[in-house]
């Protein structure tokens, strides 16, 4: 019994793995979950939250969290940078080449052992970019995280070149 539980554990977190593999999208877990069910009819969400949990702790995919958005994965281990929409919080995969020294450079500055390195840029999306409002931001620069960094536990002050000049609701 116990046996035939693992076994069915083993294949479903295959098939999720597989789907997620199959997309670039970096998709959220009800979108995964509405991809393997196509696959596997039974497959309860629930399931499909632990097993996205478990292979991300596997390292065999990468978890993106970020405060008021969706929790996105990516089914790329490997390093590799990201954009992420500022808007809609659409994130795509960046083609640069990994900056391979920079955790030496970083050493000397922190006391941690660092062991890699993500690094992700923002900005509006294609679909974003096209509504005037968001045009408009863009030609001001505006950038929310600066916004949520002044307000939260950071205050670094040095590398904050720009103050915005519009409030968000996030
Ligand atoms: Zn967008
Ligand atoms: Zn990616």
């Amino acid at each position: 019994m116990l046996k035939r539980k693992n076994h069915r554990m083993t294949r479903q977190r295959a098939v999720i793995l597989e789907v997620l593999k199959k997309v670039k999208t970096h998709p959220g877990a009800d979108e995964i979950f509405e991809m393997a069910r196509k696959r596997l009819p039974r497959i309860s969400l629930g399931t499909v939250y632990r097993n996205l949990e478990v292979l991300s702790e596997l390292r065999e995919i990468q978890k993106f969290e970020h405060i008021g958005t969706l929790k996105r994965f990516d089914g790329t281990p490997e390093s590799h940078y990201h954009v992420r929409c500022v808007k809609c919080g659409r994130l795509d995969d960046v083609p640069f080449e990994i900056e391979a020294n920079l955790e030496k450079k970083v050493t000397p500055h922190t006391n941690y052992s660092i062991i890699g390195h993500r690094l992700e840029f923002i900005g509006f999306c294609p679909e974003c970019a096209k509504s005037p409002l968001n045009k408009m931001l863009i030609k001001q620069n505006y950038n929310p995280q600066f916004e949520r960094i002044s307000n939260g536990k950071q205050k670094t002050g040095r590398s904050r070149s720009f103050v915005p000049r519009m409030r968000t609701c996030v």
